[in-house]
Order: structure tokens, then C-alpha cells, then sequence
């Protein structure tokens, strides 16, 4: 490992899985070309899409039910396709605003059908995870954010919805074991946990479509893309052989373990920042995020030097994001416990330096 990586996305890979993106880049199946040369309609890819699919559906314990689609467009053009394709101008979609993410799927819903916000965290900075309002049934679909990339809150325990249940989880997605049946849609940019930036997975019950009476756009239509099982056009294929790759790691660790090494990173970066006293925490402590761990300075004149140590020191990526400063670590499922350790042994250090 060259540095201890902490980037909030695109993020950290397994080792194992670059060396063989890079192999593939090179050459393919021993087939004389590079992965980046050949047909998405080759047999080669064909089998890459088909796993990718089927082991999303595994490690997820989801049936036939559910369509696997991987799009282009980033979880950005989720937030304007699941109203397009859900909701009816005359109707309502039930919105809890946790942050960025969650507050622009909102903004983009708005442009197609009637936005309930049934929570918001936003008047407290968004420190929290709002529970026990009311979800009514009369709603199309209830849209959460599960990870605040940006904040770093989490659900810890979702809320219970009566109408069909919609998620971003672009940032915590298989980074723990969860029900994934109890959600209708499930979306996640893989650029955060799962793959390289380029390709969002779609988890869709194909039952929740074709109820809406608007005309929408062939590469907009959920049943395009999976019609012609996620190859309408050409798809990012560089992108899904990652994302699979990525699974398979995923998989063969399962996600017993990958919840277990994420809780393990978590408690060890959380114990340090309550109780150095040169750092605090910033979010509620019952909805820390396991993935994006945020943190202030108690001094905050210290940050820029202690950012400097960090990074003197091979710890990259700890800065805050640019709407909330301060440190944020991203200790995502290929982030090793070690690059946490030592980034808890720097706190430490600075800590004797400044005490
Ligand atoms: C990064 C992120 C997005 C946006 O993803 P893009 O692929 O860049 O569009 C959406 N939601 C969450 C939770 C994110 O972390």
C-alpha cells in the first residue's frame, strides 16, 4: 500500500481487484485484446454483465423479482429517473431530508410529481437521523438516503414504510448485512463502496413499473434497460468488469465479515476522536456513519496543520467535504483496520506535540 487512503469517492479499491483491472486492461480472457477493445455484445462481456447481476442478487438474497441494471449517468440521474418513472404530476412521494444527497433527489422529484418532506435534519446542520414521524399510505413511495456521505449520519435501523420504498445507497451499499428485501428500489453510484466511478447499480422490482401515463425517454425507462439487460446502448464496460470484480471480493468475504471489520474501524476511529481531547465528533452519536467518519478540532485554528501532519504522513483525503470542513475519513469495506490505526496513532502524536 502506497498511502492510507480516505477519499470520500471515488475511493479506495481492494488490491487484488486493481491487479486484475489491470491485467484485463492489458489483455482479456487470454483472447489477445484488451477489455477496453472489445464488444459489449462479445460473449466475453456478456459473461461479465450476467455475474455482475447474479452476484449482486446473491449477496443481497433478493429473487427474480428484482431487475439488476448497471447505468450510466452517476446516482445523480437516479434522483430525476425514479420520479420520472414512478410518480404521476398529480401525486406524492415522501422525501426525509438528511443531507446533500437526499435534499437534490428531492429537488429533482419536484419536477414531476408533488414532494412531501415528512422529516428533515437540515435546520440542525444535519447532524442527525430524524425517526418516528409518519409515512402516510396515500404517499406513491418513500425515498430515503441511507449513508449522508457528506455529514456522516447513517441509518441504523430503517424506518418501516407502508408504500413502495426507495433508497440511495450509494455509500453504504454491502458494507453490512441488512433485509435488502424490504426495499422496492435500491440505487448506488459504485463509486463509494462497490466499483469505480462510471457505473450505478439499479435494484428494481419490476412490478413498481409502468403505472405512470407520462412519456419517457427510451434511456430514461427503468424497462428499457431491462429489456435489453443493461446493453439498450453501449453500457460503461470497463467500469462493470470493476464493479464485479468488486463483488466477487465482496462476496467471498460475505457480508457477516464486512460488517464486522466496519464496526471494528468505526468503534477504534470513534473511541479516538471522544477521547483525544484535541477532537471532537459532529454528528448525534446513535447515527454515526460507519463509512464517513466526521470530526472537528476542538481548536479549530489547528485543523489546517493537523491536516498537513496527516498528509505528511501518507493519510490522504482527510479533509472535509468544501460545504462542511473539518476531517472527515472514509473507511470504506477495502480500507484496511491498519490505515485506521495509524491514523488514530497520528491523533495521538499531534496530540503530545500540541499538549
Ligand atoms: C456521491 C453520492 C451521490 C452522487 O453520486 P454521483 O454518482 O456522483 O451522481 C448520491 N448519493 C449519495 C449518498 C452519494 O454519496
Amino acid at each position: 500500500m502506497k498511502v492510507h487512503n480516505f477519499n470520500a469517492g471515488p475511493a479506495i479499491l481492494p488490491e487484488s481487484v486493481l491487479k486484475q483491472a489491470a491485467q484485463a486492461a492489458i489483455e482479456f480472457n487470454g483472447i489477445g485484446m484488451s477489455i477496453l477493445e472489445i464488444s459489449h455484445r462479445s460473449k466475453d462481456f456478456q459473461a461479465v454483465m450476467d455475474e455482475a447481476g447474479a452476484l449482486t442478487k446473491e449477496i443481497a438474497g433478493l429473487g427474480d423479482e428484482y431487475k439488476v441494471l448497471f447505468l450510466g449517468g452517476g446516482a445523480s440521474t437516479q434522483f430525476g429517473m425514479i420520479p420520472m418513472n414512478l410518480l404521476e404530476t398529480n401525486e406524492t412521494a415522501g422525501y426525509s431530508n438528511t443531507g446533500t444527497w437526499a435534499k437534490k433527489a428531492q429537488k429533482e422529484a419536484k419536477l414531476f410529481g408533488n414532494v412531501a418532506e415528512l422529516a428533515t435534519s437540515e435546520p440542525d446542520n444535519y447532524t442527525f437521523i430524524p425517526k418516528g414521524y409518519d409515512i402516510p399510505d396515500t404517499l406513491k413511495y418513500f425515498h430515503i438516503t441511507s449513508n449522508n456521505t457528506i455529514y456522516g449520519t447513517q441509518y441504523h435501523g430503517y424506518p418501516v414504510s407502508p408504500v413502495p420504498y426507495i433508497i440511495d445507497m450509494s455509500s453504504d451499499m454491502f458494507s453490512r448485512q441488512l433485509d435488502y428485501n424490504q426495499f422496492d428500489l435500491i440505487y448506488a453510484g459504485a463509486q463509494k463502496n462497490i466499483g469505480p466511478a462510471g457505473v450505478t447499480m439499479v435494484i428494481v422490482k419490476e412490478s413498481l413499473l409502468g403505472k405512470v401515463n407520462r412519456q419517457i425517454p427510451t434511456m430514461m425507462d427503468y424497462r428499457t434497460h431491462i429489456k435489453e439487460g443493461s446493453m439498450f446502448n453501449t453500457p460503461p464496460v470497463f467500469p462493470i468488469y470493476v464493479t464485479m470484480l468488486t463483488l466477487r471480493w465482496i462476496k467471498e468475504r460475505g457480508l457477516a465479515k464486512i460488517e464486522a471489520d466496519n464496526k471494528a474501524k468505526a468503534d477504534l476511529l470513534y473511541g479516538a476522536i471522544d477521547s483525544n481531547p484535541l477532537f471532537k465528533g459532529t454528528v448525534a452519536k446513535e447515527d454515526r456513519s460507519w463509512m464517513n467518519v466526521n470530526f472537528i478540532m476542538e481548536d479549530r485554528s489547528l485543523e489546517p496543520e493537523f491536516l498537513q501532519f496527516a498528509k505528511e504522513n501518507k493519510c490522504i483525503g482527510l479533509a472535509g467535504h468544501r460545504s462542511v470542513g473539518g476531517m472527515r475519513a472514509s473507511i470504506y469495506n477495502a480500507l484496511g483496520i491498519e490505515s485506521v490505526q495509524f491514523l488514530v496513532n497520528l491523533m495521538d502524536e499531534f496530540a503530545k506535540r500540541k499538549g
